[in-house]
């Protein structure tokens, strides 16, 4: 066990600036996917410990609301300097609980910091309007409010950048928080809270609970003094959310499931194209809402590409994710496994060949081996399903018009991914694919600077870029009268 040897790593629970156990004192082991092993436990939580965040978070709101633009901005500021002053320590404790490699995890804490600063400098640019008056004597003003306490759930796929992406704009816009990271990954999300203390966030400004998901979330959800919940994880999951969420008309900001496709069009730079689809494949060995899901290749290319690309899969370097040098880790968990398993299996009775992997890796546990499959039909699972691991279907198409249809043909709407030389083509795939967003020639596109969202099935609102605040925010029209004139 890994007892509080890194300063990040809290086993307890952050309520009104106080670090605090479960009422019952009942605690939940956390595992390290690599080797199996405990690293620590965290607080099992339930409704009442909940109850008490919010009231803190309420508590707290009173006075963080009355605090200025500026004074925020420099809070987050100072927030940004903890993150990257300590990157190392908050990159190896991701590591041990999520499994990504340590060179992933450095960028994942280097996100955060970017996010926590692109929102210290939109605090400032909050504006209102005023608006040409429609009569004589009156003025017609819009401001923006922050829209009180906010809670936020989180998935163990990035358990710190997530939360940088909702505690950043909450901050910034003089919102309270309370935060409820993943069970399996808790230790990043509780990091935040000793990262605000350092950086001189006001105590109740943050609170992290963990523990029971349904309880924790029902309470979220229906506790009145909540005003907006917002969450990163499945469309299962975020569907319940909404539901539970409409009994208080809460705001509401959903980050939800992907299946993204990622189209090779005959005129695309081939070694760019095999480039890109290496990171948006295998990145957090595929275990991210944006990783390519689907591979539509034009026939002309189609064996080349598949060649190519089994080719880099088979280099990557699998193992434990504090190794030097690896570029894959384990998947979350044996349930994560079973389940690329399961496509893996699916593909093979319906006519796919394996080029490259296929199945557990030889380090055992939960690694599994980079995995392409040619020949891929509509037919698989993996059409419909999110595969969130390291296996790369390709399909091969003949005309623009079919692979647009098969890469619109989901419920999905979050990232997507095309490569092409050619202008018109560009233009034309870019708008008719139903997309949040879109990577032309460019298979990594996350960037604080943009909004990352998506369409249909795969949430509401947006985060980062301007509108990453939006939600954060209520409008409030005021119209002064009597002025005369
Ligand atoms: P998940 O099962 O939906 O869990 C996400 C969070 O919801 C966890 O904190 C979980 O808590 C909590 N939760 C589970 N049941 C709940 C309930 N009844 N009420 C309230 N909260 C509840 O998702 P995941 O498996 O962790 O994450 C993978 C999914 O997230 C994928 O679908 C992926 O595409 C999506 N994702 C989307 C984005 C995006 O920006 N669009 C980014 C990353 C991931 P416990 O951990 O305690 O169960």
């Amino acid at each position: 066990m890994l007892q509080n040897a890194n300063p990040y790593m809290k086993q307890a629970n952050l309520i009104g600036g106080k670090w605090v156990e479960a009422d019952s004192g009942a605690k939940i082991d956390v595992v390290n996917p690599a080797n199996g092993k405990v690293l620590g436990t965290i607080p099992k939580c339930g409704q009442a410990e909940t109850a008490r965040a919010i009231e803190a978070a309420q508590k707290a709101f009173e006075s963080f609301r009355k605090t200025t633009a500026l004074e925020r901005s420099k809070m987050l500021r100072k927030l940004h300097d903890a993150l990257l002053d300590n990157q190392d320590s908050l990159a190896e404790l991701l590591t041990l609980e999520q499994g990504k490699s340590l060179a992933e995890a450095k960028g994942e804490i280097g996100a955060s910091a970017a996010y926590v600063l692109w929102f210290a400098e939109e605090a400032r640019r909050t504006y209102g309007d005023v608006i040409p008056s429609p009569w004589a004597d009156r003025r017609v003003i819009v401001t923006k409010e922050p829209v009180g306490v906010i809670a936020a759930i989180t998935p163990w796929n990035f358990p710190s950048s997530m939360l940088a992406r909702k505690i950043g704009p909450a901050i910034a816009a003089g919102c309270t928080s309370v935060v409820k990271p993943a069970t399996q990954t808790p230790y990043s999300g509780l990091a935040w809270g000793v990262l605000a203390e350092e950086a001189g966030i006001p105590a109740g400004v943050i609170n992290i609970v963990t523990g029971a998901a349904g309880e924790i979330g029902d309470e979220l959800c229906t506790n009145p003094l909540v005003k907006k919940i917002t969450f990163t994880g499945s469309t299962p999951i975020g569907k319940l959310l909404l539901e539970k969420a409409a009994g208080t008309v809460k705001k509401v900001s959903m980050e939800l499931g992907g299946n993204a496709p990622f189209l090779v069009f005959d005129d695309a730079d081939i070694d760019r194209a095999v480039e890109g689809a290496m990171t948006a494949k295998y990145r957090n060995s595929g275990q991210t809402c944006v990783c390519t899901n689907r591979f539509f290749v034009q026939a002309g290319v189609y064996d080349a590409f598949v060649e190519k690309l089994a080719k880099a899969s088979k280099a990557l370097k699998v193992g434990p994710g504090v190794d030097e040098g690896v570029q894959q880790g384990p998947l979350i968990d044996e349930k994560a496994v079973e389940k690329v398993e399961e496509l893996v299996a699916d593909a093979t009775q319906n006519g796919g060949k394996i080029v490259a992997g296929g199945k557990r890796h030889a380090l055992g546990g939960s690694f599994f081996e980079p995995t392409v499959i040619a020949d891929a039909t509509p037919k698989m699972k993996f059409m419909k399903e999110e595969i969130f691991g390291p296996v790369a279907p390709v399909f091969r198409f003949e005309t623009e018009e079919e692979a647009i249809a098969l890469a619109n043909d989901t419920e999905y709407g979050l990232a997507c991914y095309f490569y092409t030389s050619d202008l018109g083509r560009a233009f034309r795939v870019m708008g008719e694919l139903k997309y949040g967003m879109v990577g032309v020639n460019e298979g990594l596109i996350t960037t604080p600077e943009a909004p990352f969202g998506g369409v249909k099935e795969s949430g509401l609102g947006r985060e980062g870029g301007h509108q990453g605040i939006e939600d954060y925010l209520d409008t409030k029209y005021v119209c002064i009268g009597g002025l005369g004139g």
